[in-house]
């Protein structure tokens, strides 16, 4: 099946694939990219483990790797990868891109093997973030840590010259816009109006995968102050909280599992009447289908995570609503911020910002809403994720240009 999709796979044993993905890459690198340094978890045998499967990685693609081409490295799964590749392909083009934050340097200094990680990097000739933030971060550590100085993102590793840039993933917005206006998904706005307890109310939606970066605790306790705070809404708004399952097996986030558990109860059990909920809790991943409905029938979008690399869900609720109203709350920490300023911009931090914005949101008149709308998904429409997978590709090009 995998040779159909060009894909070639890369086995690993049980004992490695669990230390180094739910051990090194989501307990030590994810939260600490994060800034989540409590959550974070430095273990021996889990980097013994992440270096022996980049080394797999390494082997894997050297056994079809062909001159000429070019090899691009996704993520924080694979930081060694791009100079185990160069040591064995020394004129190849190789990028690397991070889909996560960077962090700064005094929390990138934390890391036990910080050295290691840099320069497992710098073997790529093009290193692509999704924000400048994360550009600037990144040669800051590179200067402090491996003494690599830099001219507008242009250094030299070893000798040789390499980039690095930003370049924020965008979504295939026409899959979306499309897919919102289906006969099957505008009967299914229609049915989630009129399901019980959705008569006469607005919409809130909120949809992540369940992963403490979210924010998912903060956002109902900032919901829970809204419905305190402006009773007048108690019984007109319903908050459809989709949480989607994910990395189960790490023990922080089995911990979030029953704390978001709790708090929806708290809420549903302090606010509800005989006649309405005020939250919809779903844990699931939905068809694509009904995730396409949510969207579209939603009139307030709630996308307030701590700490986000990019965030594509606000992007693809805009889509779904294009040409149209809908108010999309958006948080500062989140990458995709940068793109989407006309939204409603929030720390999500700030309990009283947020139930701020709540109303607003729900309160904002149609033709605000489209006018904030226009020019961000007039943004989306065009840096969709193929002009940015193209304007990649052709900067990994370019560097090579420069370097001959
Ligand atoms: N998504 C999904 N199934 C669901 C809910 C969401 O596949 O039930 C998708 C959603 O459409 C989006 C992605 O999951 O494309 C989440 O990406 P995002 O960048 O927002 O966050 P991440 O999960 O990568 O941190």
């Amino acid at each position: 099946a995998l040779a159909e999709r060009s894909c070639a796979p890369v086995r690993l044993d049980e004992r490695d694939a669990e230390l180094y993905y739910e051990g090194f890459s989501n307990s030590a690198l994810w939260p600490l990219f994060h800034g989540f340094p409590q959550h974070t978890r430095f273990d021996e045998e889990a980097w013994e483990a992440y270096v022996r499967v980049n080394e797999r990685f390494r082997d894997a693609v050297l056994a079809l790797a062909r001159p000429g081409d070019t090899i691009w490295v996704h993520d924080y799964h694979l930081m060694l990868l791009p100079s185990l590749l160069r040591e064995a392909l020394p004129d190849a083009s190789i990028g690397f891109f991070l889909h996560i934050p960077f962090p700064d340097y005094e929390t990138f200094r934390m890391l036990p093997w910080r050295r290691e990680l840099m320069r497992g990097v710098l073997g790529a000739d093009l290193v692509g973030f999704h924000a400048y933030d994360y550009v600037r971060h990144f040669l800051s550590s590179c200067r402090r840590i491996v003494g690599v100085e830099n001219e507008s993102g242009t250094l030299f590793a070893d000798g040789r010259l390499a980039q690095v840039d930003a370049f924020p993933l965008g979504i295939d917005y026409v899959r979306y816009r499309d897919a919102a206006r289906l006969p099957a998904v505008r009967r299914l706005v229609a049915e989630l109006g009129e399901e019980k307890g959705h008569e006469g109310c607005k919409l809130m939606l909120s949809v992540e995968r369940l992963d403490y970066s979210k924010g998912i605790p903060e956002r109902l306790l900032a919901f829970d102050a809204f419905l305190d705070r402006f009773p007048e809404w108690r019984g007109r708004v319903v908050l459809v909280l989709v949480t989607v399952p994910s990395r189960e097996n790490v023990a922080s986030y089995a911990a979030l599992k029953k704390q978001v558990d709790e708090l929806v109860g708290l809420i549903n059990g302090k606010h509800s009447t005989m006649d309405w909920t005020p939250v919809d809790y779903y844990y699931r991943s939905l068809p694509f289908e009904r995730l396409i409905g949510l969207y579209a029938a939603s009139d307030v979008m709630l996308v307030t995570p701590l700490r986000d690399g990019m965030n594509l869900v606000c992007k693809e609720y805009l889509a779904c609503h294009d040409g149209g109203g809908g108010a999309l709350v958006l948080s500062e920490m989140a990458g995709a911020s940068y793109e989407l300023h006309e939204a409603l911009c929030v720390n999500p931090f700030d309990q009283e910002g947020v139930v701020d914005a709540m109303r607003r949101a729900l309160e904002m008149p149609e033709a605000e809403q489209r006018r904030r709308n226009a020019p961000m998904q007039e943004r989306l429409a065009r840096y969709t994720s193929e002009k940015w997978a193209r304007e990649f590709l052709d900067a990994a090009a370019d560097v090579k240009r420069r370097q001959a």
